[in-house]
């Protein structure tokens, strides 16, 4: 569609196109999908993109959480031409209703807003018109020019677009455009006790920043009418257009700012950022890259036709682009002792590990310290094995990655009867991984070096909602009542290979074996803590399957 507009030099000028956020909470992955949009016309087209904060609502929004989208759009990796804010339109939208109303296209409306409602009509029956719909240009202008003074109470009047009251697109029926209200504004303070709609606001505010392509979700397909009304009434020349595509709805997820809201203030979740959360800073402090984000939103196109996304496409995007980028290290979630009978006490060995796969084009590697006493997971050993459990048990050897191949030659038991320690006996010609005489080991286990291994916590997430479409709940039913309780499994007291110790606040791994990882900025408080960004297959589907 644009392609075609740039052939024919529809509008004349430079394509441009906006994002534009109203600022009363943090952005999620939908919105990801229209700044990845809006932003990628502007790259494809050699266009410009606005960040437009659609700030016309005096309760609900902040300075904060500007702040927050602007991040965000950095850190998506776009640039905005201009940063821009509705509210500093409220005055060219002022003399834009002065116009409408000389130009006999809008009249100040006293009627209480009970009464607008009812006198709008329905789908299937025309409205009312409103008595003071024939008030002279002159009593309008006296009544608008007194409102914005502030004369009058919140409610007492409304400027309203004289269009038709029989219109069968009800969005047309004289819809309002200012209302007053004595609020202060976040960033206007009290200068004004007018306020815009959003019909209103946001075709002009698009005309005043000659946006070309104005790209919006589907739930305003109706405002198109007034959209265009108004651009054409207040005097535009090859006006933007809007055109209206799906948007993102996710699996196990909500995609509204005030749900997510309520989220954060009834303490489901830790916060905006809380790795849980569908916004975007949950998604970075998750370990998500901004490059997955994008070849999320690149894989799931744009369209009109409304359509859920299954959860799997987003972790398939995440995995694969983490799969690309992060280093290997070996991390024991739940440790069982091992020791090594036949090596010597006190001797540390430094292994040779590579960071990447062969199939990375990346390189590095570390060491990883070799001991007598070690780490492996609990799950790797199983003191009867059942028939397709190829890893660790009495007499059986495995390999230890990097490592050595070691035999298992005895097991301790606490009081309790659970197993504290395993004794093993290893192959010293085996170093590296492979034995000089061809033998074969069915597993290879990942394991730490008990004095050098270091101390972590792991944040375990799963989704955060039981049932695929949290908006779906039954009549009378809240959508917190589907939230999933055992959305965070904290693991205490798992054990990191030391190479991972020092590295900064953010890095990204891969835990051999068990999932990709994203250390957490509680570990400047001293205790090192990852959270899981994803596990390494999607292990969801099986589960269901049970
Ligand atoms: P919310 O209900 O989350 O507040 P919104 O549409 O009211 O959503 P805005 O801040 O007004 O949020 O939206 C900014 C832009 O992002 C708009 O152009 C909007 O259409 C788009 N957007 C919001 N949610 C989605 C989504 N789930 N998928 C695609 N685009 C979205
Ligand atoms: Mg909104």
């Amino acid at each position: 569609m644009v392609a075609e507009d740039v052939a024919s030099d529809r509008f004349g000028r430079q394509i441009a196109t906006r994002f534009p956020p109203e600022p009363n909470g943090f952005a999620h992955i939908g919105h990801a999908k229209s700044i990845c949009l809006n932003f990628g016309i502007k790259e494809e087209f050699n266009g410009r993109c606005n960040l437009r904060f659609d700030d016309t609502n005096p309760f609900t929004e902040d300075i904060k959480y500007v702040e927050a989208f602007k991040q965000d759009v950095e850190w998506l990796g776009f640039e905005w031409d201009a940063e821009l804010y509705a509210s500093d339109y409220f005055e060219t939208l002022y003399d834009f209703g002065e116009l409408l109303v000389t130009n006999g296209k809008a009249y100040v409306d006293s009627q209480s807003d009970e009464e607008i409602r009812e006198g709008r009509g329905t789908v299937t029956s025309a409205g009312t018109e409103s008595p003071y719909r024939n008030r002279s240009v002159e009593e309008n202008l006296d009544l608008l020019r007194r409102m914005r003074a502030g004369e009058f109470p919140d409610g007492a009047h409304v400027l309203r677009a004289k269009i038709d009251m029989a219109h069968p697109n009800m969005v047309m029926r004289d819809p309002l455009l200012l209302r007053i209200r004595h609020a202060h504004h976040y960033r206007q303070g009290d200068a004004w006790c007018l306020y815009p709609l959003y019909d209103f606001a946001h075709p002009l505010s698009d005309a005043i920043e000659g946006i070309t392509h104005s790209l919006c979700t589907l739930e305003f397909k109706d405002n198109n009418d007034i959209y265009r009304w108004l651009v054409h009434s207040c005097g535009f020349q090859r006006p933007p257009e809007q055109t209206e595509f799906a948007r993102l709805e996710l699996d196990y997820t909500v995609l509204s700012k005030r749900k997510l809201l309520r989220l954060v203030n009834e303490k489901f979740v830790s916060g905006w950022d809380d790795p849980r959360m569908p916004t975007i800073a949950g998604m970075r402090r998750r370990g998500v890259t901004p490059e997955a984000l994008r070849a999320f939103c690149e894989t799931i196109g744009v369209a009109r036709k409304p359509a859920r996304t299954e959860l799997a496409t987003f972790e398939h995007a995440v995995r694969n682009d983490l799969n690309m980028r992060v280093p290997r290290v070996m991390c024991v979630t739940k440790p069982l002792k091992v020791v090594i009978e036949n090596y010597p006490e006190g001797r540390v060995e430094e292994l040779d590990a590579s960071y990447y796969p062969h199939d990375v084009p990346l390189t590095g590697s570390r060491k990883v310290p070799f001991s007598r006493e070690l780490y492996i997971e609990r799950d790797d050993f199983m003191e009867n094995p059942s028939k397709k459990f190829y890893r660790l048990a009495p007499n059986r050897e495995v390999r230890l990655r990097y490592g050595y191949f070691i035999t298992c030659t005895g097991i301790v038991k606490d009081s309790s009867g659970e197993i504290s320690e395993l004794r093993c006996t290893y192959d010293p010609a085996t170093r590296g991984g492979d034995s000089p005489d061809g033998r074969k080991v069915q597993g290879t286990i990942h394991w730490v070096s008990a004095a050098q291994a270091i101390d972590c916590d792991l944040n375990l997430y799963d989704k955060l909602f039981t049932i695929p479409d949290p908006d779906a709940v039954e009549e009378g039913q809240d959508f917190l009542s589907v939230v999933n309780p055992e959305s965070l499994v904290v693991i205490e007291r798992a054990k990191v290979e030391p190479s991972a110790g020092g590295d900064p606040i953010g890095s990204r791994y891969q835990f051999e074996r068990t999932g990709y990882f994203v250390s957490d900025p509680v570990s400047q408080s001293g205790r090192l803590t990852f959270n899981r960004t994803v596990t390494l297959r999607d292990s969801w589907a099986k589960i269901k399957e049970k």
